[in-house]
């Protein structure tokens, strides 16, 4: 782990948050997680952390991994685009 991945990990609004709320097993779980999410100031890092990562499940950034996959098919999308 690199130590700017660590640096973003002090300020995380999850810090000493329950990790299991971040892997939901219902909806009302994972609305929680994201509310903690919404309130997190390194939330774009820890989001890029998981999109680089791959992570394949749990809430990072405020996304679920269903969300993710659609931003990555996205992104994927415009920068194909842009070569053209
Ligand atoms: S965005 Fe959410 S999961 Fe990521 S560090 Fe912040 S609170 Fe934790």
């Amino acid at each position: 782990m690199s130590m700017q991945v660590q640096s973003w990990r002090e300020d995380a609004a999850c810090k000493g948050v329950r990790p299991g709320l971040f892997y939901p097993d219902n909806e009302l779980e994972e609305r929680k997680a994201k509310a903690v999410c919404g309130l997190c100031k390194v939330k774009e890092c820890c989001l890029e952390f998981a999109l680089n990562s791959g992570e394949p499940e749990g809430i990072w950034g405020g996304l679920n991994s269903r969300q993710r996959r659609r931003l990555m098919r996205s992104r994927r999308g415009v920068q194909a685009y842009a070569s053209l």
